[in-house]
């Protein structure tokens, strides 16, 4: 097996936390991920030493989340997130603990992990220690909860939605004793907080298996307690059915999933607003969703490829194969490309100008004009030069 670069070059941080004598491991989501052959994102370590043991170890670290024991380790070129094998106490209202407490055993610190895929531990030299058959459940591509699935559902109940996004991501299928105990506790998901339940939607989506996902999500009925899903169980089955190509990024996930839920526009804001996110994507989820309904039935405009820009006309036209339509992204930046304008501030002229050539003081006619202006242009209707625009400004007032 060729170790990649992220676990190597940490190598030097763990040889010193052996060296003052702790023990530190690759933990979590980069060993499962190095099994399967999969690129790593980032690799957390975690050791017997307690924050500030760790703190005292390495001459450069950072308080990222100490309360939770992890210590941010800068080294070399590079920065390291260590943290101390903990166990999980006093979960109230099935959300994550309120507690931790730091502990000398790797063992305790992997039972609380959630599936037995996650709960795998890597040493510097490769060693694996696999304390719940997680080799098994990878080899079988299967996501089994540690332990008595249903208690760990309940320690925390967002565990029920990392169980469907894992299956979207690694193409595994929940292991059934599993799939039941989600099936069971699936209303304790309106305990958890919207935020994370959205984080797991969003990686669910965006996963490579989407299909496999959604119908565990649909099947055990996580779906009816997640806003604005629990009368959609057809529609949500249909985003099922779409072609199995990934999604683009987070904002054509929305798109397609308020399209396919059939959202009407003017729920769009609240709908969106419910899974509480930012402004700037909400507007931009919005703006490509009309875009999609006017693409759908029409050929692009100059105008609205001015109006959504040359990123989201992409991502839209991209967008037309979950229709069974066809679709020609090339042509549709070529097209963009050649727009005479790409922004307001390219037009030739500007309301000053407007109110200098015309004599008349500023109201609403001058945004009309402007946006009149900016339509003849687009469509080589006139041509942008300062001349021509302030004579058709003159000869329209
Ligand atoms: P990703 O590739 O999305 O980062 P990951 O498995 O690394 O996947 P993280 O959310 O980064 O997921 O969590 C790191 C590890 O912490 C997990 O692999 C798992 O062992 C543990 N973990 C995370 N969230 C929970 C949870 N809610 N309950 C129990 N263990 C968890
Ligand atoms: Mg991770």
């Amino acid at each position: 097996m060729k170790v990649p670069k992220e676990f190597t070059v940490a190598k030097p941080v763990m040889e010193q936390l052996e060296t003052a004598g702790f023990e530190a491991y690759f933990v979590g989501g980069s060993v499962r991920d190095l099994l399967l052959n999969k690129p790593i994102h980032d690799v957390d370590i975690a050791t017997s030493a307690y924050p500030e043991e760790v703190k005292g170890i390495f001459p450069r670290t950072v308080d990222v989340g100490i309360e939770h024991g992890t210590v941010l380790v800068l080294h070399e070129e590079d920065q390291y997130e260590i943290t101390t094998f903990r166990t999980e106490s006093t979960y109230q209202d099935y959300r994550r603990p309120d507690e931790v407490t730091f502990v000398r055993s790797l063992e305790e610190d992997l039972k609380r992990r959630d599936f037995t895929i996650n709960a795998l531990a890597m040493s510097q030299t490769g060693e694996i220690v696999d304390l719940f058959s997680g080799m098994k459940d990878l080899e079988s591509k299967l996501i089994r909860a540690v332990g008595e699935a249903s208690e760990r559902f309940n320690e925390d109940a967002l565990r029920m939605m990392r169980a469907v996004r894992f299956a979207s991501q690694l193409g595994f299928t929940i292991e059934e004793e599993t799939l039941k105990a989600i099936e069971l506790n699936k209303a304790l998901l309106s305990k958890i907080s919207i935020e994370r339940v959205q984080i797991e939607w969003v990686k669910l989506l965006l996963g490579h298996d989407r299909k496999l996902g959604l119908v565990s999500f649909i099947d055990t009925g996580c779906y009816e307690f997640c806003p604005g899903f629990a009368d959609k169980k057809e529609k949500l089955q249909l985003l099922c059915d779409t072609a199995s190509v990934p999604f683009l990024n987070e904002a054509q996930a929305w798109m397609l999933t308020l399209c396919f839920l059939e959202i009407n526009p003017g729920e769009v804001k609240r709908f969106l607003k419910k899974w509480k996110l930012s402004n700037n994507l909400m507007k931009r989820i919005t703006l490509i969703l009309a875009a999609l309904n006017w693409r759908l039935e029409n050929d692009w405009t100059n105008e609205w490829l001015f109006n959504v820009g040359k990123e989201n006309a992409s991502l839209v036209e991209h967008s037309m194969i979950y229709f069974n339509r066809p679709l020609d992204v090339l042509e549709t930046e070529k097209r963009y490309d050649q727009l005479v304008i790409k922004t307001k501030q390219d037009l030739a002229v500007d309301g000053q100008m407007l109110i200098s050539a015309t004599g008349k003081s500023a109201g609403p006619w001058l945004g009309e004009m402007l946006n009149d202006i900016q339509l003849k242009v687009l469509n080589g209707d006139l041509s942008n030069n300062e001349a021509d625009l302030l004579a058709y400004a003159s000869k329209e007032c």
